[in-house]
């Protein structure tokens, strides 16, 4: 399976700062911002500051580096914006759409942190 990344797409265009975005947390290998249409009262996107298109080429190709940075920053992310599910906490639910089926439109690996409200069934029925 080969993967080739566009480093015009516009989440590489935030990582190089040439377009701004909303920080919630910068660590080594990963950034989290809220994105530009949320689609619950708390919307939040972590990616990781390596060329990686979507989760599958991230979780094959990504060094034990990025990888243990980038979920701490998930993790970071939740507690950040008042998210975490633990203690009790209200809860969020995490996203990867990738590829074609999954309906990603920006081909940089990145995760929805999404809360802030009951979000409802995870799919809409089909037929
Ligand atoms: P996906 O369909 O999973 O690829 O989601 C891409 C997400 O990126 C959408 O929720 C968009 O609202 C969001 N998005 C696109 N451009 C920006 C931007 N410049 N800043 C923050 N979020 C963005």
């Amino acid at each position: 399976m080969t993967y080739s990344y566009d480093d015009q797409n516009i989440f590489a265009k935030i990582l190089r700062g040439e377009i701004p975005n909303k920080t919630v947390l910068e660590t080594k290998h990963a950034l989290a911002f809220h994105d530009i249409q949320p689609q619950a009262p708390v919307h939040v996107l972590v990616i990781p500051k390596g060329p990686y298109v979507c989760y599958d080429h991230f979780a094959l190709h990504a060094t034990p580096d990025e990888i243990v940075d980038f979920t701490r920053a998930v993790g970071e992310v939740c507690k950040l914006v008042g998210v975490q599910a633990g203690d009790n906490g209200d809860g969020f639910r995490l996203i990867s759409n990738s590829g074609d089926n999954g309906v990603q439109e920006v081909p940089h690996l990145h995760v929805h942190v999404l809360g802030g409200r009951r979000l409802g069934r995870m799919l809409q029925k089909v037929g």
